[in-house]
């Protein structure tokens, strides 16, 4: 099969050359860098696990992987870690074909628009941004004519800031309860940001309210044991979030390096 006309593409001769690497592959020093960076943040994680008197495997590390290459996310996929979280529906879509070929799991952890849903249906197996009946339930019709099931996460506001998505915490049970009539969907547990204090004082309550919501729920019976997960922490909090009874921490720029500012 000989490309013998016009339509071949051209090699992009714009790009600089680095020399450290072919394309499309991390240069060994930085996927040994990553790689040490993972195995830190999972024994650190471990370790703030058992000092809460829970199992070290109690808590899962999901990779924040928002402007990080699909080569920087092949690095981590194949060094055990299988869970990434993207923010944008854009960026999900691009990055799951580059990584097909590796099993893992895909979340959407930023806020979706009701236009995206489609294409965040096709690639994400969990939408941990639920905070609204209507958002939900427009996800719910299209599965309905899919015949798919997609997972789900009910975000909560629990900083209060008003720039933050999320439900408030106090709606939570009762948007919680409606969504329960939507059955291509079901729900996993709760999840914050949290707020993005300096200081331990700062930053604790908002998660202990997550916390507290769960116990809440489940006594009165809004949630099964089924729906008990805490998606929350990150890079600069995660064993304070692992102390308060997260299950699944959120880590970016612990692993791959400070993003770029605008991110
Ligand atoms: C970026 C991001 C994270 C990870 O943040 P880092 O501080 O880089 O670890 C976690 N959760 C959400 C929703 C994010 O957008």
């Amino acid at each position: 099969m000989s490309a013998s006309h016009d339509s071949t593409e051209p090699r992009s001769s714009t790009e600089p050359h680095t020399g450290a690497a072919s394309p499309g592959s991390l240069a060994p020093e930085e996927a040994t860098a990553v790689r040490a960076r993972l195995d830190e943040v999972a024994e650190r994680a471990a370790a703030a696990a058992e000092s809460a008197g829970r199992p070290a495997d109690s808590v899962r590390i999901m990779l924040a992987t928002k402007t990080q290459s699909a080569e920087r996310i092949r690095t981590a996929l194949t060094h055990g870690f299988t869970l990434i979280g993207e923010n944008r529906v854009q960026e999900l879509t691009g990055k799951a074909e580059a990584l097909a070929d590796i099993p893992h799991e895909t979340h959407l952890i930023g806020p979706l628009q009701k236009n995206k849903v489609n294409h965040a249906l096709r690639v994400a197996t969990c939408i941990q941004s639920i905070d609204s009946l209507e958002l939900a339930q427009r996800i719910q019709r299209r599965l309905e004519t899919t015949e798919a099931r997609v997972e789900y996460f009910v975000q909560v506001n629990t900083s209060r800031e008003d720039s933050k998505s999320g439900v408030a915490p106090e709606a939570a049970g009762e948007l919680i309860g409606a969504l329960q009539g939507l059955d291509r969907m079901r729900m996993r547990g709760l999840m914050t940001i949290g707020l993005p204090g300096s200081t331990e004082a700062e930053i604790r309550p908002s998660y202990r309210e997550l916390t507290g919501l769960r116990t809440a729920l489940l006594e009165q019976g809004i949630i099964d044991e089924t729906m008990t997960e805490l998606s929350m922490g990150m890079s600069n909090d995660f064993e304070l979030a692992i102390d308060e009874g997260a299950t699944m921490v959120r880590i970016g720029s612990s692993v791959f390096g400070a993003r770029p500012a605008a991110d």
